[in-house]
This record gives structure tokens, sequence and C-alpha cells, in this order.
């Protein structure tokens, strides 16, 4: 950590992420305590600061409500500059509108084909010494992309003060992963591939993509949430326990677990589009882009030799659920015959909407007769998120706390391990009907393994 951010520069702030989810963020922290410097917002609509005071207010009614007091303050902050990002003289106003800061954090809510355009900006007018920047996902497109956004930014700021926001990583339950892993003794020693037969990550969404198809047109499902956010899930469940509770010890460890993922070869992989995507609106009528996609990993690793991780994402699925489902080996020996034919024991860590983490065992009944029933011993939070992802991200990105951000080598490790299966040339894009699972052709790859795990629709806790 460094010292406080003295400024913080929104790039961006008429755009859709500034209305969902930066201005919410920024009145929480008011609100907290924890935001008590000049707010400059940079874009080329024009705007006067009461319309960007307006903004903000519009953006809160729809999003949790107006705080009267923390709005005011924010409105006392709020700085608003106009100009095109292309324009040097942009960033002349800039640096006159940051006065006195130091220490800016530069927060890029722009399209990625800007941030190298932005970060130059910055740098030509004397924004860049003692700042930090947060660029937000896409990052890259590709392993080369990765990279090549990668040297750019090292051209003006050190890694220290690149933040890379995954908001997954801000998310309390996938924070709870590496806090459950690490804070028990009875997991570590089943926790490999002597145990554990296998585990699947399924992130399912029972909608389509709301309107922004021009958006999804240039991801689909493995760049959108595989390459990054569930991948991050992946590296928290395979990573060795790290040196020390400090950031570098666990992006250590975490990129260590990057490291041993194989990349992904074409057999591995299942793409799918659900039917009546291609009609919505910004989509190509003859779109290749998935909608889901089901993958194999494979990871050589002492621990994970053997052990498959599948992943599998879509939209239009029967439910909305983000699921980690970790299978355990059967006991050597079958004593209790009912018990060889009921489920396996397993470990499930529910993400969203709810927290649940718990575990599936076989319990005798009551009676004279050695038979079972399966149990379910179950801990879950009603309340997944008590502060907002994006919130926690902003307040950590002002102190200069990387830790729950993604640092250079494991952005390049995740594109190194779907680089090989990106883009329609590659695999088959099968069609499958909305509310349905995905394409019959994705259960092949878990069928070797008694195939997927499906998360119910869940009511509460
Ligand atoms: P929008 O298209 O809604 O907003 C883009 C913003 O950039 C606007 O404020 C726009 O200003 C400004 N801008 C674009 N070009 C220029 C330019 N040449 N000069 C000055 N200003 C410019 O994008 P989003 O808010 O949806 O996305 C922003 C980033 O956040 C992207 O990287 C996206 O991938 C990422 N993201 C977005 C999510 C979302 O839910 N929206 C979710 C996760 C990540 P103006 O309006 O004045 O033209």
């Amino acid at each position: 950590m460094g010292e406080q951010s003295d400024a913080l520069v929104l790039f961006g702030v008429t755009g859709d992420l500034a209305f969902k989810q930066v201005f919410p963020a920024l009145q929480a922290l008011i609100r907290r305590g924890q935001l008590s410097v000049p707010i400059v917002g940079v874009a080329r609509s024009g705007w006067t600061l009461e319309q960007l005071r307006d903004r903000a207010r519009q953006s809160l009614e729809a999003h949790g409500g107006v705080d009267a007091a923390a709005f005011a303050r924010m409105s006392e902050l709020f700085r608003y500059v106009d100009g095109d990002y292309r324009d040097p003289a942009t960033y002349v106003r800039l640096r006159e509108a940051l006065g006195t800061a130091a220490r800016p954090l530069h927060y890029l809510a722009i399209p990625p084909s800007l941030f190298a355009v932005v970060a130059e900006g910055l740098a030509s007018s004397g924004c860049t010494p003692g700042a930090r920047v947060v660029v937000e996902k896409p990052f890259g497109r590709d392993l080369a992309s990765a990279r090549e956004l990668n040297t750019t930014l090292h051209r003006f700021f050190r890694e220290a003060d690149i933040f890379r926001i995954d908001h997954y990583l801000g998310k309390e339950p996938v924070q709870n992963l590496l806090y459950y892993r690490f804070a028990n003794s009875f997991l570590e020693p089943v926790w490999n591939r002597n145990y554990i037969r296998q585990i699947q990550i399924t992130m399912a969404e029972s909608f389509g993509v709301r309107g922004r198809g021009k958006f999804y047109e240039e991801a689909g499902a493995i760049r959108d949430v595989v390459q990054n956010h569930l991948l991050q899930v992946v590296s928290l469940l395979a990573m060795e326990p790290p040196s020390g509770s400090d950031t570098e010890a666990v992006r250590d460890a975490k990129g260590q677990a990057f490291r041993v993922i194989r990349p992904l070869q074409p057999a591995d992989v299942v793409r799918g589009q659900f039917a009546g995507y291609r009609n919505e609106p910004g989509v190509a009528p003859d779109s290749e882009v998935e909608t889901f996609a089901a993958v194999r990993l494979q990871l050589d690793s002492w621990r994970w030799a053997g052990v498959p991780f599948f992943i599998r994402a879509g939209k239009c699925l029967p439910v909305t659920a983000t699921e980690v489902f970790v299978e355990l080996k059967r006991p050597p020996q079958a004593l209790f015959a009912d018990a060889a034919t009921s489920p396996a024991n397993c470990f499930r860590f529910r993400l969203s909407p709810h927290v649940v983490l718990s575990l599936a065992a076989r319990a005798k009944l009551p009676g004279e007769a050695m038979v079972g029933e399966d149990v379910e011993l179950v801990s879950c939070h009603e309340r997944a998120d008590e502060m907002a992802p994006y919130e926690r991200l902003l307040r950590d990105a002002m102190r200069g706390d990387q830790m729950l951000f993604a640092r250079e080598d494991a952005v390049e490790r995740a594109w190194r391990v779907v680089d090989p299966v990106l883009g329609s040339g590659t695999t088959p894009l099968e069609t499958y009907a909305a509310g349905s699972w995905g394409p019959t052709e994705a259960d092949c790859l878990t069928a070797a393994t008694g195939g997927w795990h499906q998360p119910a629709e869940e009511s509460g806790c």
C-alpha cells in the first residue's frame, strides 16, 4: 500500500459503467468517510457541472437511492473537463483542473481502444508522475493485444501503479474462497488429486444479452467471463498456500496456479449460441459469437495432475447462479451397499446470488439397518455483499492496495490458456434452445466423470 490518492479522475464519466456502478460506489465511499478528494469527470459531451450532478443523481435514484448528505458532499467534490481524448488540449485542461493534486488516480471507464491514447495524453501533459491508473476490462482481446497493452501502460506507469479491474475479485464470496481454503486445516489433506475427482464451475444466467448485443458481439462467453472471472476462480481453487497474506504473496501463489493450467485445445471446448441471439439488436444476422462455453482444463502440477477442472458459462440457461462443485472420490471400499450408489461427498461453494458453503455426505438413518441418507451441512449468508465490488475496488485503488486487482503475469497467463480456442475458426458453434443447459455436445466433456452438476434455483437461505 502507498499514499492515498489526492484526486480521482473519471474518464468515461458520461458512460454506462459510470451510471450503473461508479456513481453508486462514490456515494457509498463518501458516506463511509473514505472519499473526500476532488472527483474530476472527463468526457466530450459538452456538459456543465450541473449536468454532471444531475446525471449522478439519476444514477443513484436508479441504483439504491440518494443519500442527501453524501450526495451534497459528492456534488462539491465534482469537477468536469470537457474534451475529446484524442485532443492534447483536453489533458492540459485536466492538469489545470487537478490543481495541486500530486497523486491522482485515473480511472479509465472507456472503450479499450482508447486506453493507450489516454495513457499517452496523460503522460504528455504531466498527469502521470505520482499517478495511478485503473483500467477496466476487457484487458486486451487475446494474448498479443494484452501484452501490447501492458507494454504501453508500462511506458508511463509502474506495475505497482496499474490496477486492472476484474470486479469479480472484489466480490465477497470470491474472497471467501481464499479465506475458506486457508483459514481451515481440514481441507488441505483432501484438497488434491488423491481425494478430489473433479471440480466444476458453472456461471449460469437465465437472461440473454439484455440489449447489449453490440458489446457482446465483440466479446462472447470465453472473452467475457471465462478468461477473466472464471479463470480467477480456478486460480483461487488450485493455488498452493501463499507464503503470507500480503498482496504479493497471494498474487505470486495465484500466478503459479495460472502457470500450471495447460492451454486449451479445441477438443476441450464446446461453444454454443442460444436460438434467437442473432435477432437481438446490435447482433450480426450471421454472428458466430458464443453465448455459451464449456471447457475442460488440465493442470500440470503435483497436486492436480489428472483432476479435470470444468468451466461452464452461458446465457439463457435455466437458472441464474454461479457455483463451484468439488466432488471427492468414493471411499476405497464399499462397505455399505446403499452408499456405493449414492452421490459422492462434495463441497459446494455458491458464489451468487446467495453465498453458500456446503459439504454433502452420507449419514446413517436411525434404526437397525445399516442404511443411510444424503445430508448436506450448509452455511448460508443471505447478504452476499456488504460492500459492492466497485466500492471496494475504488477504495483499494485509491490507497494503492493491489490485492484484488489482476497482475500483469496473471492476465497474460489467462490469455495464454484461452488463446488457442478464441474466435470462430477454432471450434464449431452449436445452437441450443433458450432455457436449456446449453448444447448437448457439452455433455461429452463431463461424460467420464458423471455429467454436469446442475446448480439449483435458489429461493433464499
Ligand atoms: P460507454 O460507451 O457507455 O461510455 C464510454 C465513455 O467514454 C463515455 O463517457 C464517452 O463520452 C467516453 N468517450 C468515448 N470516446 C471518447 C473520446 N474520443 N473522447 C472523449 N470521451 C470519449 O462505455 P461503458 O461505460 O459501457 O464501458 C466503459 C468501459 O467499462 C469499457 O472498457 C467496458 O468494457 C467496461 N465495462 C463496462 C461494463 C458495463 O456494464 N457498461 C461492465 C464491465 C466493464 P461521451 O458520452 O461524452 O461520448
